[in-house]
């Protein structure tokens, strides 16, 4: 392996002593801490493991974690008059409705009546639009968090080239927008664009949310190129159980790129941190006060 390892990891533990440190300044400005509202409707188990590792950090953070956990057969009329009140309770300063939701709510209307200002997952049309004219938003914290990890490794971003690979309103458009105002030149790809390998080759940072476990190949990488792997994918492993891999095929890319994400340690653990950040800011926004330099 010749790329460096970019510690996810390490980042968002530091990212999280800011935090931290910036809840304590808020409770003695304002007299009260951040709070964090989360919404499980089912016992998802992958979602009640996010949802439960959210409500911990919260808590280390300093800031107030209020979970509301609903029976699977809520209906969606239910989920929206919890979100209505969560909107108007002055003690709550973000909103996160675990997703999926059962599949009789629609998820849509769910996100389009959570406050744009207290809308901390950033999945809001308003925030969206936000984001893409360039003004102040609530960002989705995944790629909020491989913005931060791409500027903590290269610095200033400004003339290169970036290939984002996916388009979801949760990562690909979002990370495209950011890299965009980074000043980044972007290219979007997706399932049906062409020469994938090409469009990646030409890449000074490419970012993977894809989904497909190991797609993207050593010789598809440009030589130093910094690769950020958003992908989550269970396979078999060669002693029977499960393991984790991401959308790149990590040793071989690691062999070519200057610098690369692991799966697991890599994005994961900041998309968490990103989130008590996007709690914190909009606590401040909602007092009046300047975001907090984190
Ligand atoms: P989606 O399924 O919503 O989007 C996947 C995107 O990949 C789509 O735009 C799709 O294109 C594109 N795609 C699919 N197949 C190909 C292909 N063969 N070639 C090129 N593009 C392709 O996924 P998400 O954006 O929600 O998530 C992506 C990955 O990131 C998943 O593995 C997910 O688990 C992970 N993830 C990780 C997070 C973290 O905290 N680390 C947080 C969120 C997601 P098209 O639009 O044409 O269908």
């Amino acid at each position: 392996m010749s790329a460096r390892r970019i510690d996810g990891k390490a980042a968002a533990l530091a990212l999280r002593h800011k935090v931290a440190d910036g809840v304590a300044a808020f409770r003695e400005t304002v007299g009260r801490a951040p709070g964090l509202a989360v919404v499980l409707v089912g016992e998802d188990p992958a979602s009640s493991v996010y949802v439960r590792s959210k409500g911990k950090a919260t808590v280390e953070a300093g800031m107030d974690s209020i979970e509301h956990k609903l029976p699977d057969t809520t209906s969606e009329a239910d989920l929206l008059a919890l979100v209505d009140q969560l909107n108007n309770d002055a003690a709550v300063d973000g909103i996160l409705v675990q997703l999926p939701l059962p599949g009789h709510i629609d998820s849509a209307k769910v996100i389009d009546a959570i406050a744009p200002a207290k809308d901390v997952d950033g999945f809001h049309i308003e925030n969206a639009g936000r984001l893409a004219v360039g003004a102040e938003a609530m960002v989705p914290c995944t790629p909020l968090g491989c913005l931060h990890l791409l500027k903590t490794e290269l610095g200033d971003l400004t003339g290169m080239d970036a290939v984002v690979i996916g388009r979801s309103n949760i990562v690909g458009k979002p990370m495209a927008m950011l890299l965009l105002g980074e000043s980044c030149t972007v290219t979007i790809a997706h399932s049906r664009s062409k020469d994938l390998p090409a469009l990646v080759r030409r890449a000074d940072i490419v970012v993977a949310a894809v989904g497909r476990a190991e797609m993207v190949r050593g010789d598809w990488i440009k030589p130093g190129a910094t690769v950020i792997d958003v992908g989550i994918n269970r396979i078999a492993s060669d002693d029977g159980k499960s393991r984790l891999v991401g959308d790149v095929a990590f040793d071989e890319a690691a062999e070519v790129a200057g610098a690369i994400t692991p799966v697991p340690g890599g994005v994961g653990p900041m998309t968490i941190a990103m989130l008590l950040r996007n709690t914190l800011v909009a606590a401040h926004r909602r007092e009046g006060l300047q975001d907090p330099q984190l």
